[in-house]
């Protein structure tokens, strides 16, 4: 259900935007995803279709763009990607107190309308 939320806040913004420059339809929207949130691009597509319906921003192209999870050492400041199992352990310093810097978005990129 957590994809259905955000789908609605997102059909949301693209609604406010279309409206605000007159649009007629809602043609594609792009949308960065981070790979933190745990957000299944498969169920926003399926919830666009229902929170969408019978809105100009129905039939929409939703392109994602996958961020990947990074953080930056606080002792050294170096930046590094983040596997899996999500061990912010610093590879170059060793530092374990680390911050997660990208990973968490999930915000629309641009919109296509017409
Ligand atoms: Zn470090």
């Amino acid at each position: 259900m957590h994809e259905m939320a955000v789908t609605e806040s997102i059909a949301s913004i693209c609604l406010k935007h279309a409206e605000r420059h007159g649009a007629r339809k809602v043609l594609q929207v792009n949308i960065r995803l981070g790979e933190l949130t745990g957000i299944v691009d498969r169920y926003v597509v399926f919830y666009w279709d229902v929170v969408t319906k019978d809105t100009i921003a129905e039939g929409a192209k939703l392109n994602f763009t996958k961020v990947p999870v990074r953080a930056r050492c606080q002792r050294c400041g170096d930046e590094y990607p983040v596997g899996e199992e999500l061990d912010l352990t610093c590879p170059h310093c060793g530092e374990l107190d680390s911050e997660i810097v990208s990973g968490k978005e999930f915000t629309v990129e641009s919109i296509e309308i017409e």
